[in-house]
């Protein structure tokens, strides 16, 4: 029915390496699955703008990115996609500043599960079917995608990657309308789970969130001449694009070089945006529905202090996502916030991991102690979550053999005791430090001399959202959507 693309130059990198080499997996126990980006305007370089936007989202994955542009006309789009990172893929910002077109769609990767680092899942996915051509980028996890996948097979598609971008085209072509507002009006409702779409037919841009709003998807605009939507709002400070809202849940927008159309696509669900965007995920310059992150990273670390304190000397954060809370623990416990924690920025993607041996032996590329400050000291490690646990026992280790007199540790979320189906890569319940845990059992596990982690609670109030309108099931367990 239609042809997955070839790319006009296609730079997959460094392919071959384990999965396990690449670094954000080496940096995180928990990680997010993908940030998108496209928009529309007249008389400005979307491929240069889109490029830049991509940049401010690749903490959302690192594996690999890509663009394709248009000119608008519905014409043959432009694709580059590669594995890496965007600097990787698009060495030269110069090629896309001169590269026309008044529209571009793009993303960069993390995949998660069995959807390993494979080259031919780097999105866009660009497409050519009866109706011309279709680019989709994704964000999130269809709960039914393996379901979906099947009864397209068993009618004879054949699938060339393990994206839920490629179904969701499938189920466009299949839809047969010449419209693509309408043919996703007709498929889209057939979708379960997490997801944020951005789609290019090469005349429009259509972003869509799906009913519960899981992962974060916003709207801003170009000076008049257009507009642009990206995962975060850090992406448009980066461009100068001027936020204008969230998108609802369920929503799809249509934009064109000529204004913006919204549908309500969905009927909405329960707004559920992950609770693991704030801790974590999004960047601290991000707003996510109007509220600041790393302003809610501050309040957590406040409230945590509160619920509990430390007999300690001094406080420290985890290079990066818990300085802001561990700064605010400091400031609210009354104690001195020191930098005891030192973070490598420069490894590569491909660098050479240490033997089990050197490890053992304290070998440690990413992190190290500053020595002279812990030295005989009672230290609060605050640390944003714990996941498997195996990051926080390392640095319990680190500091122990540092000289530090005692270590507790804080955190500025509750226990994680259930797996995500919505698009993070969170283990199984049973690899979980705190499923089936009390906390001083994690502690004793850890080895530290004691931890707190926040209440739930605690966490909604800090964030100053209702319970009602985030997703916490890997928090709480209670997982309403989740597959049986
Ligand atoms: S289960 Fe946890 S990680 Fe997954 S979407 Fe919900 S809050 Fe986010």
């Amino acid at each position: 029915m239609f042809a997955l693309l070839p790319e006009e130059s296609f730079t997959w990198g460094d392919f071959g390496v384990d999965n396990e080499l690449i670094l954000p997996k080496l940096f995180r126990e928990a990680t997010e699955s993908c940030g998108v980006c496209g928009g529309v305007a007249a008389g400005l370089p979307m491929a240069y703008l889109a490029g830049f936007a991509l940049y401010a989202l690749q903490h959302r994955g690192q594996e690999s990115a890509g663009l394709v542009v248009g000119d608008g006309s519905g014409g043959k789009l432009w694709l580059k996609r590669g594995m890496g990172l965007v600097s990787e893929v698009f060495p030269v910002m110069a090629e896309l500043r001169d590269r026309p077109g008044n529209l571009a769609v793009g993303h960069v990767r993390y995949s998660y599960g069995e959807k390993k680092a494979h080259p031919e899942n780097a999105e866009p996915l660009l497409f050519r079917y009866r109706h011309g051509e279709l680019a989709v980028v994704h964000n999130g996890r269809l709960l039914n995608g393996g379901a979906l996948r099947e009864e397209l097979q068993a009618e004879g598609a054949i699938f060339q990657t393990d994206t839920d971008s490629e179904l969701l085209a499938h189920l466009i072509a299949r839809q047969g309308n010449p419209d693509l507002a309408g043919a996703l009006q007709a498929v889209v409702p057939r979708l379960e789970g997490a997801f944020s779409f951005i789609l290019t037919d090469g005349k429009k841009v259509y972003g869509l969130r799906d009913r519960h709003g899981f992962r974060p998807l916003s709207l801003a605009g170009l000076s008049g001449k257009g507009f642009f939507l990206a995962s975060e709002t850090c992406a448009f400070d980066t461009i100068g694009a001027e936020y204008i809202r969230d998108l609802a849940p369920g929503e799809l927008v249509i934009l064109t070089g000529e204004g913006m159309e919204s549908r309500q696509l969905l009927k909405p669900g329960r707004p559920s945006l992950c609770v693991f965007e704030y801790i974590y995920f999004a960047r601290p310059d991000s707003n996510l529905q109007g509220i600041n992150v790393h302003l809610v990273r501050r309040e957590l670390g406040r409230r945590l202090a509160r619920e509990h304190p430390a007999p300690a000397d001094l406080v420290t954060g985890v290079p990066d996502s818990s300085i802001a809370a561990a700064s605010s623990y400091a400031e609210e416990s009354g104690l001195p916030y020191e930098m005891a924690l030192v973070k490598n920025r420069y490894i590569g993607r491909t660098f050479i991991r240490p033997t089990q041996q050197m490890r053992e032996e304290g070998v440690d590329l990413k992190l190290n102690v500053v020595r002279k400050i812990v030295e005989g000291k009672r230290v609060v490690i605050v640390d944003d979550s714990v996941v498997r646990g195996t990051t926080s026992m390392k640095l319990v280790r680190m500091m122990r053999r540092a000289g530090a007199r005692e270590v507790h540790m804080r955190i500025s979320s509750p226990p994680v005791i259930a797996t995500c189906h919505y698009g993070i890569d969170i283990p199984t319940a049973k690899e979980l430090i705190s499923h089936g845990r009390t906390p001083a059992a994690v502690a004793g596990l850890l080895g530290v001399d004691s931890i707190g982690f926040l209440s739930e609670k605690g966490m909604i109030d800090a964030i100053g959202l209702s319970p009602e309108q985030l997703c916490r099931a890997c928090f709480s367990g209670v997982d309403q959507y989740a597959p049986a």
